[in-house]
């Protein structure tokens, strides 16, 4: 593991809410019944053992990506930080698009990066669909305490009337109805006896505000639509506005983070749960809202939207696909739980909305695996090196044993072994017939290392009708082998990598570059499929060392002088393993 561990978070003005908070003990009177409830469910309760309660709340529409993950770390970490506790809540209320699909695969990512759900001797996962009845019943009170009413004015009619934000809105007709009505209407319209889109429930607040989110925002709708957790049961749905601060308050969360579009809507935040407290059917004190700036990421895009386009299209292979910003994507590609971490750390959290350079997420994967990933040799363009003193120097024997550190810092990692042989294999732009200044590689005349093998000396090469190079010749420099006393005496400037030809094996490599070849794909309304990257996968047939014949799915290696490889989880087969190029070793994008 790398030492991330060891690193003290670095401050932001989160933790400093939160270290005023508890030091003014803000929070140290809340009550827990130990599940999700109301005022007087929780009152029942024993003191919060948890001292502040947060939240990851995804609508289950789609995969998580890395912006998510931005989210995750902050709140998961936060919990595990100051002695709380992370709610994994998916915000299931609006009922089209969801599905158990994307419920499944956004717990394996969570859990996947690190964290859980579990603490105090009990699960934190809920589901916001489960709390339709408190909203509901919410919804009446605010009803019959003259805090809301049902409009019956057409959506066309409603947004004229709202007005701009130069104007104040106009009052509906029906604003001042009795309550009664209002009453009798929402009960008919939850019983299925009105028209989707014939009337809605709106909080009466001030249509003249200068926030244009406190004009009577509408609070529930009507949405004939098979929800994935309670079927047919409702008819009616609550607006995603009202539904989150309440989801908060019952869960008795304390600090509800979220990202920056919604800093307009914590009036209404504030507004709702005060309203709902004074009617005591919420106690105090109620979380607050804290607005993040979100993760912008150049070369990707991080819109579910338009993630769903690629995958549905197919443009990528899936969700999957190790050239998506998705975590599941992320994966394959062979990212680490750490190195996210890592990156999640290194960008911080700030009220200013940024973009934060792809490069960043590569180098926390370098850093990550650059301390325990083992070594390997691989030759991703191979052409054969014929060793043409073999037999005066080996006589009789087919191969000679060389081996390498697993880890060139850790030597308690171990040895590797693999064979030198009468040919090899090395990487085609190894060899040149004629080679310019600076060199060192082979070349007619010219000795370089077959690294932790021996010094060779490149006598020419051959080539088929077309002038090819089939292969390249050299000799073998006695009493150089890498390790054996005297093996330097002979200086090279140069040193390349290889395979042998009697133990190398044959393996699928996909070398993997950015999906689109703009920075911001998607800035000012460009349609971002017009600049995908047409190289962004490359699959070629490489010859690896040995050993990596039995690497398992997941396994991650650096491959050296190319980059940082992983065992792809889902193509590889025993014997058989399929390699993803999850980062090179350096930073080489548009050098
Ligand atoms: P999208 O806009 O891609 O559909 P979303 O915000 O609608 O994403 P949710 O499932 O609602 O997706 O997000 C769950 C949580 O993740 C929210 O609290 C949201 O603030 C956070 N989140 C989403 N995208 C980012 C991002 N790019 N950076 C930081 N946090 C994010
Ligand atoms: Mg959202």
């Amino acid at each position: 593991m790398s030492d991330r561990s060891s690193v003290a978070p670095a401050s932001n003005f989160l933790r400093a809410v939160i270290e005023k908070d508890l030091g003014a003990h803000t929070y140290a009177s809340r009550r827990w019944a130990r599940s999700p409830g109301d005022a007087a469910h929780h009152a029942a309760g024993e003191p919060d053992p948890a001292k502040i309660r947060t939240r990851f709340p995804p609508e289950p529409n789609g995969y998580l990506h890395i912006g998510h993950a931005k989210s995750i770390c902050l709140n998961f970490g936060l919990a595990r930080d100051y002695d709380g506790v992370c709610h994994m809540r998916f915000d299931d209320t609006n009922p089209e698009k969801e599905s158990v699909e994307y419920v499944e695969s956004i717990k394996d990512s969570v859990q996947w990066l690190g964290f859980g759900w579990n603490a105090y001797g009990a699960s934190h996962l809920y589901f916001a669909s489960d709390y339709f009845d408190f909203m509901y019943r919410a919804a009446e009170y605010l009803i019959e305490a003259g805090h809301a009413y049902m409009d019956e004015q057409t959506p066309d009619e409603m947004r004229a009337s709202r007005g701009t934000l130069t104007e104040p809105g106009k009052a509906s007709p029906w604003r001042d109805r009795p309550r009664e009505e209002s009453l009798a209407l929402f009960r008919a319209m939850r019983d299925g006896r009105h028209a989707d889109g014939a009337m809605v429930l709106r909080a009466k607040i001030d249509m003249a505000s200068p926030n244009i989110n406190l004009r009577d925002p509408a609070i529930y709708r009507i949405k004939r639509a098979h929800h994935h957790n309670t079927g047919d049961t409702w008819c009616i749905y609550p607006m995603y506005t009202y539904a989150h601060p309440l989801e908060d308050a019952l869960e008795g969360i304390t600090h509800s983070i979220c990202t920056l579009e919604f800093e307009d809507q914590r009036p209404f935040y504030d507004w709702v749960l005060e309203r709902l407290a004074e009617g005591g059917l919420l106690a105090h004190p109620l979380p607050k809202q804290y607005e993040f700036a979100r993760l912008n990421l150049t070369y990707v895009v991080t819109s579910k939207r338009k993630l769903m386009q690629l995958v549905t299209e197919g443009h990528v292979s899936g969700w999957d696909d190790p050239r998506m910003p998705t975590l599941v994507g992320l994966r394959r590609r062979g990212y680490t739980p750490a190195a996210i971490q890592l990156f999640a750390e290194r960008i911080g959290v700030s009220k200013a909305d940024s973009w934060i350079d792809y490069s960043t997420l590569e180098g926390a994967l370098r850093d990550d695996l650059d301390g325990r990933a083992a070594r390997a040799m691989a030759v991703l363009d191979p052409v054969k090196l014929k060793l043409t003193n073999w037999d005066a120097l080996f006589a009789g024997r087919e191969s000679e044993a060389c081996s390498a550190p697993v880890h060139p810092h850790h030597p308690e990692h171990g040895q590797r072994s693999f064979n030198l042989a009468r040919e090899v294999w090395i990487e085609r732009e190894d060899f040149m017939e004629e080679a310019p200044k600076g060199y060192h590689r082979l070349f007619p005349g010219n000795r370089t290392r077959l690294k932790y093998g021996y010094v060779i000396e490149c006598t020419g090469c051959e080539k088929d009708a077309d002038g090819r190079i089939t292969a390249v010749l050299a000799t073998i420099v006695p009493d150089t082998k890498s390790g054996t006393p005297g093996a330097d005496s002979v200086k090279v400037k140069g040193v390349i990598t290889w395979v042998g030809a009697l133990d190398g094996v044959t393996a699928e490599v996909r070398l993997y570059d950015r999906l689109f070849t703009e920075a911001h794909p998607d800035a000012g309304g460009r349609d971002f499929l017009t600049v995908m990257n047409v190289d962004s996968v490359k699959s070629v047939q490489a010859i690896v060392e040995p050993g990596l014949a039995t690497a398992a799915p997941d396994d991650r290696f650096q491959f050296e002088r190319h980059g940082y490889f992983v065992a792809d989880r889902k193509d590889s087969a025993p014997g058989l393993p399929v390699f993803n190029r999850a980062v090179t070793l350096k930073d080489s994008w548009g050098k």
